[in-house]
């Protein structure tokens, strides 16, 4: 049901961090998606040529990032444009068996979602929902700030969902796939393929609709969409930063349509509950750890769950370094002494954060903010656009603009990235947090 485009973008920048500049504009950047046959993407080759070195030396490469991109198995198979013309679109199945099941990650359930008072509306209405779609809450709006938990409920319902109606066919896109996915409709004039596909699902799920605001041919595309799967009494869910009145971008019919269900928001969560989501992860990965270290690490982080598990990972990694068996407080104290925010925390700007990180990198700031993609850069970038994130209160757009005007999207990417890293490679966590320490002790040069 996921289109060949939307896999493919997702696949890019993957494969733009992987190979070299030249190599990916050489062999990857003129590639065309075509379609999804069964497990297999089928993408176009310029020419015979292409095909020959394509299929023999980027394969794997492709195969890999398009995979790891998209959390999917897929095998990748190359075509030419002759053949590509007698490729017909796979239509969209209609089968009440097994129902198409796209977007939506397993990892995100409602049973590792710890509820407490600055969530449980929010989650009692997405079990209702999961429970009984298109008849307890349509559409269900679930908005709230960064690292709170809507991606986690919106992914939980769609797994629910899909593990009792197995036949229903479920969608969860974020806004920016499915802009991805208008976009490429308009260019390949497949317009009506794309809207077959939308209004065929039961379920569609729908994150950050805050950045289809302005896109005037998605933002209609939606509200059609919109209208035919609420008309025909399927089930919509749509999670955004912003209440729908806050949403300043977004057309009135639109965002008078979100307030027809029911809006629920996610606040930051209370200490008690922090420290339960702490807990419970410690269970899961089997980790002895004592409750006031818990308590500790709890304390450092209000506001956001995604700095809070951040914190836990950077402790966890420091753990497994020093084959503690057991973690107490001492020990988490000495990790975050020179991670938690200090008084200058407020001071942070991305200026500064772009100045400091190149020095810190021995790179000019002209180049970290370059279009680059040696590693020697583009790392140093992705950790800088990271810190404004996570040190500042700037937004992905405006993060973006600052870094020499990357599409937010960009930075969303670099964020998640560099997330991950943190909890996996030491010299990324190490360099973090050494940058962190030069800019919230004041040690930056001004
Ligand atoms: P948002 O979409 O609101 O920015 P996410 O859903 O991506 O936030 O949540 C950020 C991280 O925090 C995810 O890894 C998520 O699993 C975790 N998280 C957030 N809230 C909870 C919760 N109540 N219980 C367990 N994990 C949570
Ligand atoms: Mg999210």
């Amino acid at each position: 049901m996921v289109s060949a485009q939307i896999v493919w973008s997702k696949a890019l920048p993957v494969l733009e961090a992987e190979m070299t500049p030249i190599s990916y504009k050489t062999w990857i950047k003129d590639i065309k998606p075509i379609s999804i046959e069964g497990s297999t993407l089928i993408l176009m080759a310029q020419s015979e040529l292409y095909l020959t070195s394509l299929r023999q030396f980027y394969a794997n490469t492709i195969t890999d990032c398009v995979n790891r991109a998209n959390g999917s198995n897929y095998s990748v198979n190359f075509i030419i444009k002759e053949e590509a013309e007698a490729v017909v679109s796979v239509p969209v199945s209609n089968s009440t068996e097994k129902g198409l099941f796209f977007g939506v990650q397993p990892k995100y359930t409602f049973d590792t979602f710890v509820t407490g008072e600055s969530n449980r509306f929010a989650h009692a209405a997405a079990v209702a929902v999961a429970d009984n779609p298109a008849s307890a809450y349509n559409p269900l709006y679930i908005y709230g700030g960064s690292g709170l938990g809507k991606t986690h409920l919106l992914h939980a319902i769609g797994n629910y969902v899909h593990e009792l109606h197995p036949e229903f066919n479920i969608c969860c896109v974020s806004s920016e796939e499915f802009t991805n996915d208008v976009i490429a409709a308009i260019k390949y004039d497949t317009r009506e393929e794309l809207r077959k596909k939308y209004r065929s699902l039961d379920l569609l799920l729908v994150d950050d609709i805050q950045f289809i605001g302005g896109k005037e041919a998605t933002e209609l595309e939606f509200f059609n969409t919109f209208n035919a799967l609420y008309g025909a009494n399927k089930q919509i869910v749509i999670t955004s930063d912003q209440s729908p009145k806050d949403l300043p971008s977004l057309q009135e019919r639109l965002k008078s349509r979100f307030v027809w269900g029911i809006t629920a928001d996610i606040k930051p969560p209370e200490v008690e509950t922090r420290v339960a989501i702490l807990k419970s992860k410690a269970e899961r990965d089997g980790i002895d750890i004592t409750d006031d270290a818990l308590l500790y690490m709890a304390e450092q982080f209000n506001a956001n769950v995604r700095e809070l598990e951040s914190c836990y990972n950077r402790v966890m990694l420091y753990a497994e370094f020093s084959k503690r068996a057991m973690i107490d407080k001492s020990f988490v104290e000495a990790i975050l002494k020179d991670y938690v925010s200090s008084e200058g925390k407020h001071m942070v700007t991305p200026e500064l954060i772009k100045r400091v990180t190149a020095d810190y990198f021995e790179i000019s700031v002209e180049e970290l903010i370059s279009t680059r993609r040696d590693k020697r850069i583009a790392t140093p970038r992705q950790i800088a656009m990271y810190l404004c994130r996570t040190l500042t209160n700037t937004s992905y757009p405006d993060i973006g603009k600052a870094f020499g005007g990357k599409h937010y999207s960009t930075v969303m990417y670099s964020c998640d990235q560099v997330t991950g890293e943190i909890a996996e490679r030491a010299d990324i966590a190490t360099a973090v947090d050494d940058i962190t320490n030069r800019l919230t002790n004041d040690l930056s040069p001004m």
